[in-house]
């Protein structure tokens, strides 16, 4: 079976800051791969505006180089290379001034859709919306996209909506979370919702709890003085854990429409109860061999950031009452792996007395990386004679083995949000209010360490966080699974 593309329309896309990383890393190169999917039109033109010294020969040579570190070596065609490149332009320009904005009119074609990709700083966003408004660049049909952070706290979160607010309506605002781009995530909204076969389950009376984990093999190496100024509440718990935790929780949306989705999240927000403080560990990694200590990486050896939160949520609904919802994030843990497991109950009784095998609860773990995919947890019978012997299995779909044989590329999650702000189509990027609520939640907790003084806990490198976190679970006769590949 060949994967269907439809193509989107013909758009100029203008990428502020498109000589940087997150530029050359994935949007560029995920630009690429949708040409050669076909989805891309090959008229459609990409324009880099940023502060380097580059003119456009020089920003294609940047941007060759990039494809060749970025993208799989098969894929790189010359032919196509070239058509790509073909497709680039740049301009020099800094946001802060007036210069350049009248230039950037001109590149810009009449008809073909408009998009502004903010890849810079938030402190930017204010400007370049403001300059776009004044030099008539945008219609009402331009669309912007904006990175994270957005905000860092509710305060700052509520004047970015404003600043955006005052030169575009919310229609034209894509908040890129780029964990909503993931195929896996957009699965769990196709499992819950298009098979009849969970959602009777899907609740307090049949699911006993839900785990969350996106934990890092690696430390926050050169990034360290940046990262320090976040953490691991601001950096992943209020956007992406926050984001798979309401696809999780969230009634059915009437339609898989952007404000039908996006009002549904919101409830799950709002009704999340205020965390105790004896909910939440935070810490950070100590030194490894001849790698260094979070506080050394973070060039801050007073440093009060975590690197690493567990937490137990509880979403105050007729739902979900009853059953937590347990979060935890880190860096240099055991293993990269995002996952998230919705832990049944025990069956009530066993009627297999005489096997010695406790009964555990079917899990379904629907794993995001490595290897997007779909695992449950089964009790079968052990093969062979010997008796009624029971063992887990796991029921293992790997999307990249199920899918073998069909001709199907699963697109970057930045691939497919760039596609779906073409597409006009904003059911995976975050609400304004919904960022605002997640940020009200979370400030109070934040604001708890920062008023104690709280410091985070060491814990050592390559394990599953402070012994403290699985306290957490432990106390409630809970444990957490394994950070395991
Ligand atoms: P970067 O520092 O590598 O690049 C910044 C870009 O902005 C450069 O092209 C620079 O020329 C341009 N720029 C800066 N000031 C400018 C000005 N006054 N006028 C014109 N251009 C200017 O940053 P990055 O890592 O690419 O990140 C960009 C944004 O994306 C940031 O908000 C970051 O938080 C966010 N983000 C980055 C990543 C990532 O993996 N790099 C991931 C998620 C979010």
């Amino acid at each position: 079976m060949v994967a269907q593309v439809i193509p989107v329309e013909d758009f100029d896309l203008v990428i502020f800051g498109g000589t940087g990383d997150l530029a050359t890393r994935k949007i560029l190169p995920g630009l690429y791969r949708r040409m050669l999917s076909g989805q891309m039109p090959k008229t459609s033109r990409i324009i880099a505006a940023a502060r380097s010294d580059y003119d456009a020969e020089a920003f294609r040579k940047h941007v060759h180089d990039g494809l060749i570190e970025h993208v799989d070596k098969a894929l790189l065609k010359k032919g196509d290379v070239d058509t790509f490149l073909g497709q680039l332009d740049y301009l020099q320009l800094d946001i802060f001034t007036e210069d350049g904005w009248k230039a950037l009119g001109k590149m810009l074609r009449a008809d073909v859709i408009r998009a502004f990709y903010f890849s810079v700083g938030p402190s930017l966003f204010g400007e370049i919306a403001r300059r776009l408004v004044q030099f008539k660049l945008a219609d009402r049909d331009a669309r912007i996209v904006v990175e994270k952070p957005f905000g860092r706290d509710l305060e700052t979160a509520k004047a970015l909506n404003a600043e955006l607010a005052e030169c575009f309506a919310e229609h034209q605002v894509y908040r890129i979370d780029h964990y909503l781009g993931k195929e896996t995530v957009q699965n769990l909204m196709a499992i819950r919702f298009g098979n009849a076969l969970f959602e009777p389950l899907w609740n307090a009376q049949h699911v006993d709890h839900v785990q969350i984990t996106a934990s890092e093999s690696l430390g926050v190496g050169g990034r360290g003085s940046y990262y320090d100024k976040s953490g691991a509440m601001r950096d992943m718990v209020q956007n992406h854990m926050m984001q798979l935790l309401c696809l999780t929780a969230m009634e059915p949306p009437s339609k898989f429409e952007a404000n039908a989705v996006r009002d549904e999240k919101l409830k799950i927000i709002k009704a999340l109860s205020p965390v105790a403080p004896n909910d939440v560990v935070r810490g950070q990694y100590s030194a490894t061999g001849d790698k260094g200590s979070y506080l050394q990486d973070s060039e801050n050896p007073e440093s009060n950031t975590e690197c690493f939160v567990a937490m137990k949520v509880e979403i105050a609904n007729w739902r979900w009452a009853g059953t937590p919802f347990y979060l935890r994030t880190g860096k240099r843990l055991r293993n990269r792996l995002t996952e998230i497991a919705v832990v049944f109950k025990d069956p009530p009784h066993s009627i297999f007395d005489d096997t010695g095998t406790h009964l555990r609860g079917n899990a379904l773990i629907i794993r995001l990386q490595p290897d997007e995919g779909i695992t449950m947890r089964m009790t079968i019978k052990d093969p062979g004679p010997g008796g009624m012997r029971l063992r887990e299995v796991p029921l293992d779909m790997t999307f990249a083995e199920a899918l073998e044989g069909e001709d199907i590329d699963l697109p970057d999650a930045y691939e497919r949000l760039i596609m779906d702000v073409i597409r006009g189509n904003q059911t995976l990027f975050m609400r304004g209010d919904e960022v605002e609520a997640a940020w009200d939640w979370i400030d109070p907790i934040i604001n708890q360490w920062v008023e104690k003084g709280q410091k985070p806990i060491q814990y050592d490198s390559g394990g599953s966080g402070p012994d403290d976190a699985l306290m957490i679970m432990h106390r409630d006769g809970r444990r957490w699974r394994e950070i395991a590949q």
